[in-house]
């Protein structure tokens, strides 16, 4: 199992770092949410 990264308003799983030097600052691709707190899970699908 692995954790994934979801986005704490919408839940999409489509976020990323805003800057790799703050490396608690998340942008969601389809909500727009920016900032620190993000869902994490663990993921038990198969890839
Ligand atoms: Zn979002």
């Amino acid at each position: 199992m692995r954790k994934i990264k979801k986005c704490p308003k919408c839940g999409s799983r489509n976020i990323k770092w805003v800057l790799p030097q703050m490396w608690s600052m998340w942008e969601c691709y389809d909500c727009g949410y920016q900032g620190a707190l993000v869902i994490e899970e663990c993921e038990d699908e198969e890839e």
